[in-house]
């Protein structure tokens, strides 16, 4: 059973891609930004901890964000696959869901960083801006998440790296050619 990160920055096509690979390996698409973003859609409490970080391009605090994803991946029924997008995003929060693995027996199989260059990155998120008023797609905030990235997020390479499970893909073609990409590498990855 697939239980997949991508990890990447932001623009990178994690969501597109994450949704296609959940619905191929029949595993749910957990994207703690969607999730976030219904909540605070909705006004709920996590909602309202969540959006001005958001808005600002900052990262909401872990206690807010693990609890979204802790009661899916670590709950009462533990899920035995997922794609997992954007979360983990700092070194606790991958520590902490390197914990629930551990303790249920699910740790991560396959971490897939979608590498796509940062100009190629700022212009894809300006236009998903204009198209779909995304309120953190704006010129200011689109930088402060690219250095948020490189310096909470990147250092995670390095601890899957070393768990054996990374695998680096080429972020830039058509949806259809990085997903393809996306699946080579998870099966050469399992057969390792
Ligand atoms: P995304 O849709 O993945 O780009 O996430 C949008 C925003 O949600 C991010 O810029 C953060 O403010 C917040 N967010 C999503 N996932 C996390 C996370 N794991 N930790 C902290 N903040 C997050």
């Amino acid at each position: 059973m697939l239980r997949a990160l991508l990890l990447a920055p932001p623009g990178a096509g994690k969501g597109t891609q994450g949704e296609l690979l959940a619905k191929e390996r029949g595993v749910p698409h957990l994207a703690t930004g969607d999730m976030l973003r219904r909540h605070v859609a909705e006004g709920t409490d996590i909602g309202k901890q969540a959006q001005a970080y958001m808005e600002k391009g900052e990262l909401v605090p872990d206690e807010v964000v693990n609890q979204l994803v802790g009661q899916a991946v670590a709950g009462d029924t533990p899920l035995d696959g997922f794609v997992l997008d954007g979360f983990p995003r700092t070194l606790e929060q991958a520590q902490l869901a390197y914990d629930w693995g551990q303790a249920n027996n699910r740790t991560f199989n396959a971490v897939v960083s979608l590498v796509v260059p940062e100009d190629e990155l700022v212009r894809r998120m300006l236009a998903r801006g204009e198209q779909h008023g995304r309120a953190d797609d704006t010129e200011e905030t689109v930088h402060r998440r690219q250095l948020v990235y490189e310096e909470s997020t990147k250092p995670l390479l390095e601890f899957y790296r070393q768990r054996g499970i990374l695998t680096e893909v080429d972020g830039v073609g058509t949806v259809d050619e990085v997903a393809a990409r996306i699946r080579a590498a998870i099966d050469a990855l399992s057969a390792d």
